[in-house]
């Protein structure tokens, strides 16, 4: 039973409001501010703390609580919905189909785990049978090209690159055009990062976006990156149509609250969720375990 997953401080929280004798308003916000901070401390924006807090106040009725209804449990569940609503932007991401060309393009800011997410999405299909194919139009950091190549390579996954060309989006469309002719049916683009979100990365991520057409854009996002989450999807969100988001390194400490920021500020889901460095390490994004995680 999902519920019973609920973690330390919420269930501390609600531990301490149930001996309270009255079950007020007072001992209600007590325990909702307590929530408050864990959710904070789980890297979850300030904002959405806040009107998380306001609906669970409108759904949570209090006479029913003072009536001796099973108190916690109306807490709890009313907590764990709402977090789960937030991270469900009410469509489902672009899903491509065995068997026919998709173009998927990735963006994400430097080192966010965004190449080694491409092979591992390419990975994930590969072994599902599919005939995936890898495109790097990063030519801002040296280097990166020879990541994916030895990426692609270990896997046996074709790819497309060059030393020479330090245009992307030249790279971009013949790496696709390449493929396509091969019929791969999913061809997935790296681009560039840069450390900050700077207005020539964004030009050059329209300018891709505009040459390969992609059928899903990912926005791929450090797990760790706490409340710079909002502002970084929303920034990308702005200048291509972001259509899912991918989670990183949520093998280390972080919660993942980003996550909430990254589907508020894209209006688009977590399809996938990075576990750690190598290629296997990655995981289809489910709600209830990650919310579970997340309040723990
Ligand atoms: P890019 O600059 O966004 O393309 O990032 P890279 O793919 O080069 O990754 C940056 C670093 O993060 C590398 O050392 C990766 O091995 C590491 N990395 C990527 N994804 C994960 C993950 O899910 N877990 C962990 N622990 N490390 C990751």
């Amino acid at each position: 039973m999902v519920l019973g997953q609920l973690g330390g401080s919420i269930s501390r929280a609600l531990q301490q409001m149930s001996n309270a004798t009255i079950i007020d308003e007072k001992a209600l916000n007590e325990c909702l501010n307590e929530i408050t901070r864990a959710l904070l401390q789980a890297d979850v924006q300030f904002k959405l703390v806040r009107d998380m807090q306001t609906n669970i106040k409108k759904i949570v009725n209090l006479e029913d609580l003072a009536a001796g209804h099973n108190k916690r449990r109306i807490i709890q569940q009313a907590i764990f919905n709402e977090l789960c609503k937030m991270l469900d932007p009410g469509k489902p991401s672009f899903t491509p189909k065995k068997g026919k060309t998709s173009i998927i393009m990735f963006v994400g800011l430097q080192g966010s785990g965004k190449t080694t997410t491409c092979t591992k999405y390419a990975y994930y299909h590969q072994k599902k049978g599919w005939k995936p194919a890898l495109v790097c139009a990063d030519t801002f950091r040296a280097g990166a090209f020879d990541q994916l190549k030895q990426n692609a390579t270990k896997a046996k996954i074709p790819f497309y690159g060059s030393y020479m060309e330090s245009d992307p989006v030249k790279i971009a469309a013949e790496g696709v055009e390449r493929f396509k002719k091969e019929n791969c049916d999913l061809i997935i683009v790296d681009t560039s990062g840069r450390h900050k979100q700077e207005a020539a990365l964004f030009e050059e991520m329209r300018q891709v976006s505009e040459a390969t057409k992609p059928d899903l854009i990912i926005f791929v996002m450090d797990g760790s990156i706490g409340q710079a989450a909002f502002d970084q999807a929303q920034a990308f969100k702005k200048i291509v149509s972001v259509g899912a988001v991918i989670v990183t390194k949520m093998d280390g400490h972080a919660k993942g609250g980003g996550a909430l920021s990254a589907v508020a500020a894209t209006k688009s889901p977590v399809i996938f969720l990075g576990t750690g460095e190598h290629m296997d390490e990655f995981e289809v994004f489910d709600v209830k375990p990650f919310v579970s995680r997340l309040l723990g």
